[in-house]
């Protein structure tokens, strides 16, 4: 079997798998890996390092042509798709938001995993990217804050006297508001956080932040540990307190997001505008629409001197490391498609391996890309 890398272009620096990972799958009795050329250059991975663990380079139009199965971190064009017809791709596409690649995908014969989607279990934890790319972020996060701020993020005592900490709150304590909530910990800063899982309560605490509680949020333990929309008067209710501490914060990190789902919006233009200038918020959630009413993805927006900086990719600003977590998910999931002898097996009885189908003979396997995307 002929396992395949591709590059991702200039737009994101990370590469799907990391020279290290190549001998993961020549122990597995993978016969070819085939890798793009300059895949790995903007991630600090040079093309020789991957020669030197085995690795062929060549064009991207032979992966395509050459590979069973082909490695990518973003969605590829259509014509691509169009031939991996009978093979299979494995990525990170956005299935929930990016229909028309799910659409392509089906039409294009080729077997398709998204491991974006993958169930939330104890046995998935070490496949699953948008925890790996949601660490990455929750840290790079605040230290981007941290370089914007007019400001120090610790106390300090000094003969030029003294500097109080700087107040963080961070908005969603998932996977990237708890790196945030620890990083701006460990820099110094006085650190509260807000989220509608109660279970995040507990988590904030044990990392010696304060939780800012609203009371009566909507929990549902069939959303598998995910938030749930929550009710207008809760979403006012949120919005108000949310703006209490925002007007003394000096950084805020929004993390909130419901997958599949426009994200809430829980800072107001006029809460920003009660802010103090120099204030920085670092919305992670700007791709589906932000946490704050004035986020732009992709940009940063100023609002009376306080910065609201839109990015939603910061995991591909640390490349190196990010793409040494992406690739160490893949080969786990690749683990359980490929037997001891090389050869593919995918058990469509193995809730993995269906939960992260987003394409498959025409059909779509994952129950919650499958609603979305056909109604
Ligand atoms: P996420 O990226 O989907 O959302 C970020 C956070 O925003 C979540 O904590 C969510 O509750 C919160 N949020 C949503 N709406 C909000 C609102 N209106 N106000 C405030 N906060 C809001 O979340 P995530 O990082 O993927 O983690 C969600 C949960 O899943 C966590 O408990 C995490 O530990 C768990 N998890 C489990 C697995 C696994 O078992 N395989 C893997 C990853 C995460």
């Amino acid at each position: 079997m002929t396992v395949g890398i591709l590059g991702e272009g200039s737009a994101d620096k990370r590469v799907a798998l990391t020279p290290d990972h190549i001998a993961l799958l020549t122990s597995r009795k993978v016969e070819k890996i085939l890798v793009e050329k300059n895949a790995g250059i903007h991630a600090s991975y040079p093309d020789q390092d991957y020669v030197n663990k085995g690795a062929k380079l060549t064009d991207r139009d032979d992966v395509i042509k050459e590979s069973d199965v082909v490695l990518a971190i973003n969605p590829i064009s259509h014509s691509e798709l169009n031939r991996l017809k009978g093979k299979i791709l494995i990525g990170g596409f956005n299935p929930l938001i990016n229909h028309v690649f799910v659409k392509e995908a089906l039409q294009s014969g080729a077997s398709v995993f998204s491991l974006d989607v993958i169930p939330r279990t104890s046995r998935a934890q070490a496949m699953d990217i948008l925890s790996s790319m949601a660490t990455v972020a929750g840290y790079k996060a605040v230290l981007l804050a941290a370089t914007h701020l007019p400001r120090f993020f610790p106390m300090f005592m000094t003969a030029a006297g003294t500097i109080t900490p700087s107040k963080v709150v961070v908005l969603g304590a998932g996977v990237a508001g708890l790196q945030a909530i620890s990083t701006a910990k460990r820099l110094g800063a006085v650190v509260e956080a807000s989220d509608v899982r109660l279970a995040a309560k507990e988590e904030v605490l044990s990392l010696g932040a304060k939780f800012i509680e609203v009371e009566g949020a909507t929990e549902d333990k069939s959303a598998g540990g995910y938030a749930v929309e929550q009710s207008e008067d809760f979403k006012k209710r949120q919005q108000e307190k949310v703006q209490e501490h925002a007007a003394k914060a000096d950084v805020i990190i929004c993390t909130a997001q419901i997958p599949g789902r426009k994200a809430p919006i829980l800072i107001s233009k006029e809460t920003v505008e009660k802010m103090k200038p120099g204030s920085v918020i670092i919305d992670l959630a700007a791709s589906t629409g932000g946490n704050c009413e004035v986020t732009q993805n992709g940009t940063t927006v100023n609002v009376n001197g306080v910065s609201i900086i839109g990015d939603s990719n910061l995991a591909a600003t640390m490349p190196y490391d990010a793409s040494k977590m992406f690739g160490k998910n893949i080969i786990n999931f690749l683990k359980i498609m490929i037997d001891n002898e090389g050869k593919l097996n995918l058990n469509w009885e193995d809730d993995l391996i269906t939960g992260t189908c987003i394409a498959h003979e025409g059909e779509i396997k994952n129950e919650r890309v499958k609603k979305v995307v056909e109604g």
